[in-house]
């Protein structure tokens, strides 16, 4: 590797490896970036970064249903991918979900083999559990509905194993260097002293595994470490987005005046827990034949119509699932004691929140992006298997099999550029940052103000005239942003672009609902892409696909 593209100046953490130079940077220490980083070592040397501590901030932790994998006798890949794409409503790739349900089985494996312990039955096999709009039961979990702290617990013991793998704690992406066209490495805050100016990292490849774009809105499910950033750094550097408009709300997120909102998972539904109002209506019957279990996003919407209408909303588990909540349920038995609230007795009150975002960062099979040497997998890409909807417990699946997809295609790029010598740097000298300072007190005020737009404009329902007005006000908030902090400008830009994504969509389909455009409309059944530098020019992107 050319000397001046080594790893640089950047602190590393205690009683890990020191290794003398990263060929791969990879920013987010969720399921893909980990998956990512155990695929490259020990060949390669990782630099691993993460907003929070290591294991931490990530929404793989709070994962509770699980992971989906066609493994049951009765299953194949071929029925889980008529399941994802049912769900998807009309704008997935379908080439990409059979490489997604075919690589699962292997996925489950190698997961396995960095020693995920699955639940198993009495006889040793898999449990497996269903999940709405799942026609088998293919759902593996670990300890019941602990799924992702099992599993996060796990790669990061693998992970702090490996010698090639350098975890840099509390340090936040802000901005990737272009060399060339090509992404050469990225700048850096240490969050410990975000006061210093940010520092530069240099690798030939650099992975983005940022996770989702909860943290863009005032009432979400996703850890605050899951702001949208890595859509906003790779957005400024060019490459290209798709889907930005299909937000996925859940319709049961606890509503007790907890930020992030804790999740009332869909499986409680399953076991036959009802939605009611505070009149005691059990509102669903009369709005899907499957009441409590019709798709996701018509039920966040008739959550959303009830509160809307001035009524409470509320999870009635009592006489579903009643005194073996405990049991059955120890994660959100304790969230919900966590908030005062005794489920077995009580019933949970619960509103729509942003949890899941089906677009991201535009990337093919191999978790390439459009941007030489960027590649992204996890949350913040968009590969189209998950179209307009995500089918349930595909995400952790996406992350792993892109993850892994990601480190393969590096390994490919490395091995060939290396001979070639094509990451040579056009110049030694390292561009300046854009950000060069932090400041805290202007990020805050203007993230409030953000989010509070966010979920009441862009939310579950969205009007043509809260989406203008919404980009009106965005553009105001990023002109005082300016270069002030990293932060809130990757994040403004980020709501910027799904805004305007939302905005173009004129139709209501999956997660995105125009009140305006209540119907599909059959001629926009396809996949949308923009550029970022089109929003921050100004310029209204455009529906290419
Ligand atoms: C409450 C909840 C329950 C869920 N349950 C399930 C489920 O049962 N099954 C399922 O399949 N999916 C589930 N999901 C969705 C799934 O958990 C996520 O889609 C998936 O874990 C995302 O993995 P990831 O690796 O892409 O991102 P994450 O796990 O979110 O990790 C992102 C990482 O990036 C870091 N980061 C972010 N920005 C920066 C930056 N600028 N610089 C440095 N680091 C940064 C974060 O700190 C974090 O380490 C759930 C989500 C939530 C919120």
């Amino acid at each position: 590797m050319p000397k001046d593209m080594q790893s640089q100046s950047i602190p590393l953490t205690a009683g890990t490896a020191r290794p003398a130079a990263a060929d791969v940077i990879i920013v987010g220490g969720g399921i893909a970036g980990l998956v990512a980083a155990l695929r490259l070592s020990p060949s390669w040397h990782v630099l691993l970064i993460s907003k929070a501590g290591f294991g931490e901030g990530a929404s793989s932790l709070w994962a509770q249903g699980g992971i989906s994998a066609a493994i049951g006798t009765d299953d194949s890949p071929e029925l889980h991918a008529a399941d994802t794409l049912r769900a998807a409503a009309g704008t997935a790739d379908p080439d990409i979900i059979s490489i997604v349900t075919h690589s699962a089985p292997d996925c489950i494996e190698s997961l396995r083999e960095w020693g995920v312990a699955f639940d198993t039955e009495d006889d040793g096999s898999p449990a497996l559990g269903r999940e709405a709009a799942h026609s088998r039961n293919r759902i593996l979990h670990i300890g019941g509905d602990s799924t992702g702290r099992g599993l996060m617990k796990t790669l990061c013991a693998a992970a702090q194993r490996q010698r090639t793998i350098t975890i840099r704690e509390y340090c936040a992406a802000e901005e990737l260097i272009i060399r060339n066209d090509r992404a050469v490495g990225l700048y850096c805050r240490d969050l410990n002293s975000p006061e210093m100016p940010a520092q530069a990292v240099f690798a030939p490849a650099v992975i983005l595994a940022t996770g989702g774009i909860g943290g863009l809105f005032e009432v979400t499910t996703n850890p605050s470490e899951c702001t949208g950033e890595g859509l906003g750094i790779a957005a400024r550097a060019g490459a290209l987005l798709a889907d930005l408009e299909f937000v996925q709300f859940h319709p049961t997120a606890m509503n007790v005046g907890i930020t992030p909102a804790p999740l009332a998972t869909e499986a409680l539904r399953g076991e036959g827990a009802t939605l009611i109002n505070d009149r005691g209506e059990r509102f669903m019957i009369k709005v899907h034949e499957n009441a409590e279990l019709a798709p996701r996003d018509i039920v966040a919407r008739a959550v959303w119509r009830e509160i809307h209408a001035g009524r409470q909303v509320f999870l009635d588990c009592r006489a579903a699932i009643g005194p073996a909540f405990q049991n059955r349920f120890p994660t959100v038995y304790q969230l919900c004691r966590d908030a005062g609230i005794d489920p077995v007795t009580m019933p949970v009150p619960v509103a729509p929140a942003a949890h899941y975002h089906m677009g991201g960062i535009a990337t093919d099979r191999n978790g390439r992006t459009s941007l030489d040497g960027l590649w992204a997998c996890g949350e913040v890409a968009s590969t189209g298997i998950h179209g307009a909807n995500r089918l349930a417990s595909n995400s952790l699946l996406e992350g792993a099999v892109f993850g892994a997809a990601a480190a393969d295609d590096i390994c490919r790029t490395l091995n060939n550029d290396n001979r070639s010598g094509k990451n040579a740097p056009a110049n030694r000298a390292t561009p300046a940052a854009r950000f060069r300072r932090y400041d805290a007190k202007i990020s805050a005020l203007t993230l409030a103000r953000l989010r509070q737009l966010m979920s009441a404009n862009v939310g579950v329902v969205r009007r043509q005239e809260d989406l203008l007005a919404t980009l009106h006000e965005l553009d105001g908030l990023m002109a005082q942003i300016d270069d002030k902090s990293a932060m809130a400008a990757n994040m403004l830009l980020a709501a910027r672009l799904i805004t305007e994504a939302a905005l173009q969509r004129c139709e209501s389909r999956g997660g995105h609902f125009r009140e305006d455009y209540p119907g599909p409309n059959p001629a926009m059944r396809q996949r949308s892409f923009m550029r970022g530098d089109d929003a921050f020019a100004k310029q209204p992107p455009q529906i290419m696909a």
